[in-house]
């Protein structure tokens, strides 16, 4: 890309938490970034609102029932920015002439296809919305590869491990390369930092009866519901390792965890003569959005820089995985490979929303996760459609069983 030329950006889940920090990211860089979508699920007053600050070309709201008032809103706003609804529309925007680059933002299963299609259609594709991921890892960067699409991860501890491959670097100059973030000679493991949520240090029957409102205060991060939620059951740190698989070509016995409260150290890479390379920063998504926005230039991101004797010390520590299972049911999805990891996702998301809305408790996360996986055989992730009837058949079966808890 030209220096001079001006980054079109599509942002995907532009209300939610990264959706917001990317926006604040582009509006630091007129010269160089405009956001040119914004798409978001139902509150159609908060993306009125980004409109009119932003002045997109296009803006979408995945609930249909939306867009009337979209459309009345932008109009009354004075704005030419063209409405659209649904899926389909948030999709082919995504993979649309009005984009370079496009940040995955959307929470869950849900971004999916947007993200699918934007890999194919070879944008610089700042993936946020790990779920993908973890539901469709090859096919995503399968798609990622045949499209030319050069993929930064928007996730603090692959950011760092981003940052921390050089090759990744060399091989991905420009958006449309086509190397995703490419395979690494010499690496040998990835060690992924968590801060070990709001409940860390808890046993097992310390945390029968958390409510939704302690699990979704995070100490270091500021984030939306289901990610907070998933922190707080180590669920998060789960996904990330298959997410991590999936980036970066490595098997999960080569990817490590390690509980590192203070959430400076976004995460680390061990090489094979025995060094380790880490990235630190303060705790703030901006900065993983910035190195997506600019690489491999570097573009400032409104993030202070880390004062380490102000901080004093990094503590270390291994995770819990008897309190907190769920990283555990994770690592063995991504060992049984197929449609396991799908399974996993989909049974967790239904598990997230009922203990958010107050129908199971948070012992019943990892529960449900754990009877989903027993009960569903896994199958080859041969096809999308194979991936998509896991997804559903999860759903229904989380749903049945939850449903089971309450009664009980
Ligand atoms: P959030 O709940 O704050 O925002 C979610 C966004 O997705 C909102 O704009 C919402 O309108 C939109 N959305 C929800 N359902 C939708 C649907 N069906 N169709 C279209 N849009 C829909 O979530 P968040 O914390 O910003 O997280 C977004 C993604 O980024 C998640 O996958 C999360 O795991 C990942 N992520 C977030 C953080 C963080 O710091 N927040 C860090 C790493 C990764
Ligand atoms: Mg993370």
């Amino acid at each position: 890309m030209p220096a001079s030329a001006i980054q079109s950006v599509a942002v995907l889940g532009a209300t939610g938490s990264i959706g917001t920090s990317a926006l604040d990211v582009v509006a630091r860089h007129p010269d160089r970034l405009r956001a040119s979508v914004l798409a978001a699920g139902r509150n159609v007053g908060a993306l009125l609102d980004l409109c009119r600050a932003h002045r997109p070309d296009h803006a979408a709201i995945a609930d249909p029932a939306g867009y009337q008032d979209l459309r009345d809103g932008l109009a009354a706003a004075g704005l030419a920015t063209r409405a659209h609804a649904g899926m389909d529309a948030i999709t082919e925007l995504a993979a649309g002439d009005t984009c370079q680059t496009v940040v995955a933002a959307i929470v869950g299963a849900a971004g999916l296809d947007s993200t699918l299609a934007a890999a194919r259609a070879g944008k610089r594709l700042l993936l946020a919305n790990k779920e993908s991921l973890v539901l469709a890892g090859e096919l995503l960067m399968d798609a990622a590869r045949d499209g030319g699409a050069c993929i930064v991860p928007i996730d603090s501890e692959h950011n760092a491990i981003f940052q921390c491959l050089p090759e990744a670097g060399a091989r991905d100059q420009e958006p449309g390369a086509g190397e995703g973030c490419g395979r690494h000679d010499g690496l040998l493991r990835i060690i992924l930092t968590a801060s070990g949520g709001p409940f860390r240090g808890r046993g097992r029957t310390e945390l029968g009866d958390v409510t939704p409102a302690q699990a979704i205060a995070h100490p270091k991060w500021s984030m939306g519901p289901k990610i907070s939620v998933d922190s707080a059951t180590l669920m998060n740190k789960g996904l990330e390792v298959i997410e991590a698989h999936h980036l970066f070509g490595l098997p999960g016995e080569r990817i490590d965890v390690l509980v590192h409260p203070q959430s400076l150290v976004h995460s680390l890479v061990e090489f094979i003569d025995g060094s380790t390379l880490a990235q630190l920063g303060l705790p703030d998504m901006r900065t993983a959005l910035a190195v997506g926005f600019g690489w491999p230039q570097r573009i400032e991101s409104g993030v202070a820089g880390l004062d380490l004797l102000a901080h004093g010390r990094l503590d270390f520590e291994a995770p819990d995985t008897d309190a907190f299972p769920c990283l555990r049911l994770a690592y063995a999805a991504l060992a049984a490979g197929g449609t396991a990891p799908a399974t996993l996702n989909a049974a967790n998301e239904v598990a997230v929303s009922s203990f958010l809305q107050g129908r199971i408790g948070f012992l019943s996360i990892p529960a449900l996760v754990e009877q989903t996986l027993a009960a569903l055989p896994t199958a080859p992730a041969a096809s999308l459609e194979a991936l998509r009837d896991a997804d559903a058949r999860a759903r229904d079966c989380a749903t049945r069983l939850s449903s089971r808890i309450r009664a009980n």
